[in-house]
């Protein structure tokens, strides 16, 4: 299997794709967001540094999210997702270091295409499991949990993350253009990229991203 980086706006799906390529493939799931917000709800001092940046919808400084990043990969063995690193072309070159010095060379870069108000949507639905970071919506049908309240897979509390909320969306969003939208054309330059568009259900998404990974999809 190949390994991947996903690409994508903010809610956009990355979490709730990786989480079912997790279950169906047995990939390692490397969500940079989660690491930081474990390290929040931790209490160290990394989440006492990175907690108001979150809230804001800023980016966190490339040299605290990079040492998590590298510590997570010490602690998997196996094909990989990446759930939100790289988000700006210096952590696009640092994770070419890291892919060449672990010898790394089957990746592709999955953008989920969404634009600003579905995402936005999405966001201001959106309800995560405390415990295991497994994301649901309220508003749309098809990801609401079985239970309110009630995370399906490890019965763990469901909570609105502080930043799913309309000005930390903003800002977000525009981090995003303004930082992470230029990978696109890096690995594209790089004939790694693949585009799905994500103004579907998850289960469309996911049949998509299955033809890229089986190879009945090939062009980007
Ligand atoms: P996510 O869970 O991917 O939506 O990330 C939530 C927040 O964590 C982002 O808005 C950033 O503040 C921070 N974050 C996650 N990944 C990165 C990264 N690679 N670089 C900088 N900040 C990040």
């Amino acid at each position: 299997m190949k390994n991947i980086i996903f690409i994508a706006p903010p809610a956009a799906g990355k979490g709730t794709q990786s989480a079912l390529l997790e279950d169906t493939y047995g990939y390692n799931h490397i969500s940079t967001g989660d690491l930081l917000r474990n390290a929040i709800n931790n209490g160290s001092e990394i989440g006492n540094q990175v907690k108001d940046i979150m809230e804001k919808g800023e980016l966190v400084s490339d040299s605290i999210i990079t040492s998590l990043l590298k510590e997570a990969f010490n602690n998997i063995k196996g094909n990989f997702i990446l759930d939100g690193y790289p988000r700006n072309i210096n952590q696009a070159n640092t994770l070419d270091n890291i892919f060449n010095e672990l010898n790394i060379n089957d990746v592709i870069v999955i953008y989920l295409n969404l634009n600003e108000a579905d995402a936005c949507n999405r966001a201001l639905g959106r309800i995560v499991c405390k415990n295991c970071g497994l994301s649901y919506n309220k508003y749309i049908e098809l990801l609401k949990p079985l239970n309110e309240g009630v995370c399906d897979k490890c019965h763990g509390e469901l909570i609105q993350r502080t930043d799913d909320n309309e000005i930390s969306f903003k800002n977000r969003f525009q981090t995003y253009l303004n930082e992470t939208n230029p990978l696109l054309e890096y690995y594209k330059q790089k004939d790694m990229l693949k585009i799905v568009e994500a103004n579907t259900s998850s289960d469309e998404i996911f049949e998509e991203i299955k033809q890229i990974l089986t190879g009945e999809r090939s062009n980007g």
